[in-house]
């Protein structure tokens, strides 16, 4: 299968090539022809799967051969739920356009709106937003949406654990009823279910990763070590390992700035990124980790969400996540596109009970491995553990389709409480780099006018 066969004409084929693409993914293959065609699309594929070409190229080329957007009009509207995922989206729409006469722009919040709404008012061809920035520009009528033809929901699941729904209830409601309209999400819970019963018409569904599983060619291991450790453990592996690129997963900002800080000192160049940093920070942090400069990125679960590094060889989850799906996600920064990856974890006693929920999602025993010098004093034992931050309330996640495990080790079920607030992640989306609201129903701000 080759892009010629999709349908695609001349000056995307071109971009395309350009890209240094020479076959599409599945998704793209299935995707491509169905979007042209004019149907709505539910897909279920996670970011690393080619998804945004598959949306993208398609939209471009049903753009290119009608009018233009009249000003502050739109033709296609592409909703995602964090600043850097829009930003990515915004440079692959370039990347895959720059042959064709069509107008973006990208906007998202924690920076001005004035050049915003300058480039909105000549009218522009495809908008990639997040919700909030999105509410605030149509109600400074900066923007409306008569004009608009597609619809996109872009890491929906995303968007829903954000908080986001009820802005993008009241961003459908402004929308045209009669337009396209593409859904993706990398899992498919009863709540996005909903959304999309009122959402897409006799959809194509399409689904490329199996729910909850994790890429085949990402090799998982945990090194088990004592907590306090885990710095000198890790500094210890980017050396012997000689990784030269290593995204590090964190729970919480103020210790990804801490393990920053550490890895600096021990001669390891490295940024953290997360909600607390300017957007310019961000940028400049990734733009360095992607040209060599930056060694070691320390990330939080959501500014990490949907970064595009091509091909990441190493990703290390210093802390094991609340939510296991998180796990699965964080996961994905690695073994893209076919590319092989590691992905390692560093995991001490109080963790016990993170690990069997992740284990019972993934439905894999993660390999164990202790390194000489680093023996934890403590052995693992998934399914135990407290919570590290006290206070209890950690979130065990529902095993999936049975939550069969396999391997002979001593673990025990992770029977932690149910929906327990003391969630750094949860924190942080509702009051870091969000707005402070609460994930269903209750207490969200109402008007919608701070940045995404
Ligand atoms: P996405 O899942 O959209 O985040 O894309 C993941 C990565 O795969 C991006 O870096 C794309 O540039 C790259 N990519 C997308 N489509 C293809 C393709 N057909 N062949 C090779 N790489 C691709």
């Amino acid at each position: 299968m080759s892009f010629t066969s999709l349908g695609l004409s001349a000056p995307i084929l071109d971009a395309v090539a350009e890209q240094g693409y020479e076959t599409p993914s599945p998704i793209q293959a299935k995707a491509i022809p169905a979007v042209l065609e004019g149907r709505d699309v539910m897909a279920a594929a996670q970011t690393g799967t080619g998804k945004t070409a598959g949306f993208t190229l398609p939209i471009l080329e049903r753009l290119a051969a009608g009018t233009r957007a009249p000003g502050k009009q739109v033709r296609a509207l592409i909703l995602t739920p964090t600043r850097e995922l829009a930003a990515q989206i915004g440079a692959n729409i370039e990347a895959y356009g720059k042959h064709l006469p069509l107008r973006s722009a990208v906007v998202f919040g924690g920076v001005k709106i004035n050049p915003q709404i300058a480039k909105l008012r000549g009218g522009v061809d495809i908008l990639v937003a997040t919700p909030g920035r999105l509410l605030d520009l149509h109600g400074q009528k900066a923007v409306n949406f008569d004009a608009l033809d597609v619809l996109v929901l872009d890491e929906a699941d995303r968007m829903l654990d954000m908080g986001f729904i009820h802005d993008i209830r009241r961003i459908l409601k402004t929308l045209p009823s009669k337009r396209q309209n593409l859904l993706f999400s990398a899992t498919f819970s009863q709540e996005i279910r909903q959304l999309a019963k009122g959402l897409v018409n006799d959809p194509v569904e399409i689904s490329v990763t199996p729910r909850n599983t994790t890429a085949e060619t990402v090799t998982q291991w945990i090194h088990p070590v004592d907590k306090a450790r885990k710095p000198a453990l890790l500094t210890h592996l980017i050396h012997e390992h000689q990784w030269q690129q290593v995204l590090v997963f964190m729970r919480t900002k103020h210790g990804a700035n801490r393990l920053s800080r550490h890895l600096e000192e021990a001669g390891i160049e490295a940024a953290a990124i997360h909600g607390n940093k300017s957007q310019n920070a961000r940028t400049k942090a990734l733009d360095g980790f992607k040209s060599g400069e930056i060694r070691v990125l320390v990330a939080t679960d959501i500014a990490a969400r949907g970064l595009d590094i091509n091909q990441l060889p190493q990703v290390v989850n210093f802390e094991l996540p609340n939510v296991a799906e998180d796990y699965v996600h964080r996961i994905g920064r690695t073994g893209r596109a076919g590319a092989s990856g590691h992905a390692i974890s560093l995991v001490c006693a109080e963790e016990g009970k993170e690990l069997a929920g992740i284990e019972r999602l993934i439905r894999q025993t993660l390999e164990r491995q202790t390194i000489a010098g680093f023996e934890p004093s403590e052995a693992l034992v998934s399914g135990k553990g407290t919570s590290p931050r006290g206070g209890g309330g950690q979130r065990s996640d529902k095993p999936s389709g049975g939550g069969q495990r396999r391997g002979g080790d001593a673990r025990k079920s992770g029977s932690g409480k149910q929906g327990g607030n003391d969630n750094p992640a949860a924190r942080e989306r509702n009051g870091g780099e969000n707005r402070p609201r609460r994930r269903r129903g209750g207490r969200g701000r109402g008007n919608g006018t701070q940045g995404a």
